[in-house]
């Protein structure tokens, strides 16, 4: 597999051997300053890496020209038709403008937009939807993965045209089947790092699902440098899930719970503790993988690979590391001595 270009978009990079980043977008009113910066900051304090703005008019520029001076990651305009607006945001300090050609009228518009941004050191992103694919396409290929990826294509090849090449590409689809697909055939066929996402995928655990399996399937085919998880709602919640598709995959050391289902062997209120754990975990940033399994029989045994791990029983729990019984505790205390040994652990490796 070609390694794809690199692309920085401010201090992340995209593309080459860089760590796959995660990406969210903000759905505060761009002009309304004070939202939109909470809402950066709330995205940058879940790991978002890249952060990206609709600008639609001069009172979001405005806003912008303070907000690209405050946010700590990378802010990218997301532009629909107007190549001015485009250009102003590069010259802005936005770290990447994503657009599509077709949309923002002649060749020479494009031109013009390209000139600016290699002035600036703006790459581009180039994201194509299912749903908005030039006429000629559509009508050659229909809304498939194969006219996904050649519009992706043709657009590259305009920018490439002005000696562009600072280019990321996107070929998202709400259809998971199509969209990776459309990856696939991109991936084969350019070194553009390529930004995964599954479009208009839903909200909480159906657009959860649709998105981990498009983006996880991909990345797991070694297919994607930078990812976003879209989902209807709060935009935290895409970095969150973002991050934990990474963490699943191995793409981003973190702390990791592993737990069982529980069964009828299982005497203690096994979600309860679960909660409590990952309440405890949520700001440990340690490769670190604690088990909570519901019974002392298999628990340990099963979750031998974790760090440390707690095993319910009756009246008694036992805490484990790698599969050794470390102490037995009364039930009450399971999550309080779980918090003794895993503080101890993280002030000795942090
Ligand atoms: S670890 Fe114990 S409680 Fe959990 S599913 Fe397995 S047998 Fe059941």
């Amino acid at each position: 597999m070609r390694e794809k270009r690199k692309v920085a978009v401010g201090r992340v990079i995209i593309g080459g051997d860089a760590k796959v980043s995660v990406q969210s977008m903000t759905n505060t009113a761009t002009a309304d300053f004070d939202s939109t910066l909470s809402q950066i900051r709330e995205l940058e304090r879940v790991g978002c890496d890249i952060i990206r703005l609709a600008v639609c008019n001069n009172d979001d520029l405005a806003s912008c020209r303070k907000l690209v001076k405050e946010a700590k990651a990378p802010l990218v305009a997301d532009i629909q038709f107007d190549w001015k607006l485009a250009a102003a945001c590069s010259e802005l300090g936005f770290k990447k403008v994503r657009f599509n050609p077709g949309n923002i009228g002649s060749n020479e518009n494009v031109r013009k937009l390209t000139e600016v941004c290699k002035a600036n050191g703006t790459p581009i992103r180039i994201g194509v939807n299912g749903g908005s694919l030039q006429k000629d396409i559509e009508l050659k290929y229909g809304r498939t993965a194969e006219g996904l990826c050649e519009s992706a294509l043709c657009h590259a090849a305009l920018l490439e045209k002005f000696g562009f090449y600072d280019i990321v590409l996107s070929v998202k689809s709400s259809n998971v089947k199509t969209c990776t697909q459309a990856y696939r055939l991109l991936n084969e066929k350019c070194d553009y790092p390529l930004h995964l996402g599954i479009t208009e995928s839903g909200a909480k655990l159906a657009g959860i699902v649709k998105s981990s399996i498009g983006i996880g399937s991909l990345l797991l085919d070694g297919i994607g440098n930078t990812i976003r998880v879209s989902l209807t709602g709060n935009p935290v919640q895409e970095a969150e899930v973002a991050n934990k598709i990474l963490g699943a995959l191995g793409l981003k050391k973190n702390c990791e719970i592993i737990s069982c289902p529980t069964c009828s062997r299982c005497k203690v209120n096994l979600s309860a503790i679960y909660d409590e754990v990952e309440a405890m975990l949520e700001n440990v940033a340690l490769p670190l993988k604690v088990a909570v399994m519901g019974c002392v029989v298999n628990g340990p045994g099963e979750a031998a690979e974790a760090d440390f791990g707690v095993a319910g029983g009756e009246g008694k729990s036992v805490i484990f590391s790698r599969g050794k019984i470390l102490k037995t505790v009364s039930n009450e205390n399971i999550v309080a001595e779980l918090k003794k040994l895993l503080d101890e652990h993280i002030s000795e490796n942090s």
